[in-house]
């Protein structure tokens, strides 16, 4: 699944958690203009989905093996090469309302000033026991 980690800007100095990486059920883009992340779920996908699970030559993961299978096994659609499963899931997610495309690939911003020059935030990762 995907994580949580604490992050500082260099910049200005503001800490914030950042949610980093997709799942079993579902990616992560961001706004490649001030970084909002957004999820979108498999089922929203629809087709687009299948069609990239079609196009696999093993399942996408683990928990999702049995489903994956039977996609491949009784999906009749186009397969979808990574490249392609990726640019159509940015057309999919289309613009955030900031005017920004929502990528896959977008950096992690500042929350506060955009910057994209931060740090993961050593003190307020999970776990505690850092010495
Ligand atoms: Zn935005
Ligand atoms: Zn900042």
């Amino acid at each position: 699944m995907g994580s949580e980690y604490g992050a500082r800007c260099r910049k200005c100095g503001k800490k914030f958690i950042v949610q980093d990486g997709g799942g079993f059920t579902f990616v992560q883009v961001r706004c490649d203009k001030c970084g909002h992340g957004r999820f979108i779920d498999f089922r929203d996908m629809g087709e687009l989905h299948n069609r990239y699970i079609k196009g696999l030559s093993g399942s996408y993961s683990i928990a999702t093996a049995q489903h994956d299978k039977h996609v491949q096994e009784n999906y009749a659609g186009e397969p979808l090469t990574e490249e392609e499963y990726h640019k159509l899931i940015e057309g999919f997610a289309g613009r955030h309302s900031c005017g920004g495309h929502f990528r896959l690939d977008a950096p992690v911003r500042c929350i506060d000033c955009g910057s994209t020059d931060i740090e993961a935030d050593e003190e307020s990762r999970y776990g505690c026991c850092y010495d």
